[in-house]
């Protein structure tokens, strides 16, 4: 009995190393796994987590008025935040300067970072961008910007948090 006992627990034992060893090899994998993680949260929560502007675009839908923000003419190099949850949403190297008043990019920095959703308000059709991993509303999508994609992203400032590219 004893014997047995023993047996089966090595078989055990060894087959928990082997796991966590093909598991241990597979390390960028887990990154993108965690990188796309829903949150979400309260609107208490994010009412409190975010200043009335944030709050107003990101969880409400809003807009923020043409060349009034942050970012429609920054053009330094660096990426793009989700405001609400640090997800990396843009890179610099894809903005260009679309006229609107708005931060404009014709890609995200990865498909999976952000989301879009039909948006009939207004009377118009649009393309509704979110943020993939907190569902706070960016802005939207038109089939007008430039090559290679012909997409512009149009973005809200308030939206976005910009870090520069310090190398
Ligand atoms: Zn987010």
């Amino acid at each position: 009995m004893i014997n047995i006992k023993l047996k089966s627990g090595l078989v055990v034992t060894l087959s928990l190393i082997m796991f966590s060893c093909s598991k241990s090899q597979e390390p960028v994998k887990t990154v993108v796994k965690d990188m796309s993680d829903k949150i979400t949260k309260s609107d208490s929560e994010w009412k409190s987590e975010l200043s009335a502007e944030e709050y107003y675009i990101l969880r409400e839908k809003g807009t923020e008025r043409a060349f009034t923000g942050e970012y429609w003419n920054n053009h330094d190099e660096g990426i793009y935040y989700c405001a609400g949850c640090d997800q990396k949403l843009f890179t610099s190297s894809t903005k260009f300067e679309s006229g609107s008043g708005w931060p404009s990019f014709y890609e995200p920095i990865d498909e999976e970072n952000v989301a879009t959703k039909k948006d009939t308000s207004f009377g118009m059709v649009r393309e509704e961008v979110l943020c993939a991993r907190c569902g706070g509303h960016l802005g939207h999508v038109f089939p007008d910007g430039p090559e290679p994609t012909g997409l512009r992203y149009c973005i809200n400032s308030a939206a976005l948090d910009f870090k520069e590219n310090k190398d």
